[in-house]
């Protein structure tokens, strides 16, 4: 995932938008820690889309780096910003060779914070006279927003992360209509998912068939909306009594830290979810879950007799937890893995996903034995289709679109996509570039 950062000058404020980690197969890529290519003294705020690493993980590069301008978010997203940006300075703090300890420190993000102002959706954020700003729900993960800009009455719209609506959790992406010029993420340019009822259908056949092998289903996720989307998801089916009753381990302190937060916006879910919320008031939380805290309980969970369900990160297995969970479970034959959202190229949950029989995993070799399941609906962000059908909805005021935060073959199909089937301008500008249009 390439670490969101982009810069808007207008009436003379210089404005970021997110600010984000490139998350490759190391946690700590060199790219991440290059010099910014302008100067963080002098941006005036930063708008943060939503609290993913890969849009607010250099926010303590930013403050050693001199930046003391505001910060700027819905309410969810500055509450869950600060346990993700935790975790993160906790691995990266440990790096003394790139002198990060020097930059993810308590301080820097305590300085962040005092910095950080919260506010509703479509509030009004006036910046000069001529300039004015709201946040739309992005519908991507709980807070996530897009932002936009009015600027002499011409909107420009920074998409952050679309949200794969409908989501089991959350309200969809706002329609938008009168954007001037769009910036919009692609990670999903060139491929569609599978439709919501089937992911359903797939997660409660993937548990089943676990259960008549009594396997252990181990279930890599990621900490933030992921984790929380499939404890709704196991909710529903385990207080329906679609599947047989069993232990289910959720082995993710970042990931438990993250659920206490979704319980405190719970008027930010969709109505769906609220309803639910009503008439169960503990919507993660059902007979049979297990919140693993401590290291010593997740240890012992290869103990607890089959048939089980683990779920833990990271989401790629690339560390944290599941790593010492698929180095006891993979090997066997009864257990499965089923992998639930996006791996990159060379992770080791990619090399599980293409098939691999034996998989580098922390140090160590381990074989594969058990079955590998994947279910591509769970994905967070719009497909290509979904693309499409975002800007249709905007396509007769859009002047140009700009499409970034996808790979390469993604942003190209996407580009191409929106000229042959909507006539649009679009392109995708390299890291790095800038445009200027008068407005
Ligand atoms: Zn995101």
């Amino acid at each position: 995932m390439t670490g969101a950062n982009f810069l808007f000058e207008a009436d003379g404020k210089k404005i970021l938008i997110d600010c984000g980690l490139t998350q490759g197969l190391k946690v700590a890529d060199d790219i991440n820690w290059e010099v910014f290519p302008y100067d963080p003294k002098g941006i005036d705020i930063l708008f943060v889309t939503h609290s993913h690493v890969d849009h607010v993980g250099r926010i303590p590069k930013l403050i050693a780096e001199g930046f003391r301008g505001k910060i700027y978010s819905t309410r969810p997203t500055r509450a869950l910003s600060l346990p993700m940006l935790e975790d993160t300075a906790g691995i990266l703090s440990k790096n003394t060779d790139l002198g990060l300890d020097k930059i993810y420190t308590a301080e820097n993000i305590q300085l962040a914070f005092s910095l950080w102002q919260d506010f509703d959706y479509h509030q009004k954020i006036t910046i000069t006279p001529a300039l004015e700003v709201s946040l739309l729900n992005a519908g991507h993960i709980l807070g996530s927003a897009m932002v936009e800009f009015v600027y002499n009455g011409k909107k420009i719209l920074f998409t952050g992360d679309l949200g794969n609506s409908p989501s089991p959790i959350l309200p969809d992406t706002e329609k938008v209509t009168d954007i001037d010029y769009l910036v919009m993420e692609s990670v999903y340019g060139d491929r569609n998912h599978e439709s919501r009822n089937e992911r359903r259908k797939f997660l409660e056949e993937t548990i089943e068939d676990n259960y008549k092998r009594k396997g252990t289903l181990v279930i890599p996720t990621f900490s933030l909306e992921r984790s929380q989307e499939l404890l709704f998801e196991l909710n529903t089916l385990v207080e329906g009594n679609r599947i047989p009753p069993m232990p289910i381990f959720f082995d993710s302190p970042l990931a438990i830290r993250l659920t206490e937060i979704f319980k405190q916006f719970k008027n930010y879910l969709n109505e769906n979810a609220q309803k639910a919320m009503r008439s169960d008031k503990y919507l993660f939380d059902f007979p049979g879950l297990h919140s693993t805290l401590k290291s010593e309980e997740s240890k012992m969970i290869g103990n607890v007799p089959n048939p089980k369900i683990v779920i833990a990160g990271s989401g790629m297995s690339t560390g944290g937890r599941i790593v010492h969970h698929e180095r006891h479970f993979l090997p066997d034959a009864n257990n499965t893995i089923l992998l639930t959202g996006y791996q990159a190229v060379g992770s080791p949950g990619r090399l599980i996903q293409e098939g691999i029989k034996t998989v580098h995993i922390s140090g160590e070799d381990v074989t594969v034995r058990a079955h590998v399941v994947t279910i591509l609906g769970y994905s967070g962000h719009k497909d290509s289709d979904g693309l499409l059908n975002f800007v249709a909805d905007t396509q007769d005021s859009l002047k140009k679109v700009f499409v970034v935060m996808g790979e390469p073959k993604s942003s190209m199909f996407l580009v191409q996509k929106l000229r042959d089937n909507l006539g649009i301008d679009a392109s995708a500008p390299e890291q790095g570039s800038s445009v200027s249009f008068v407005c």
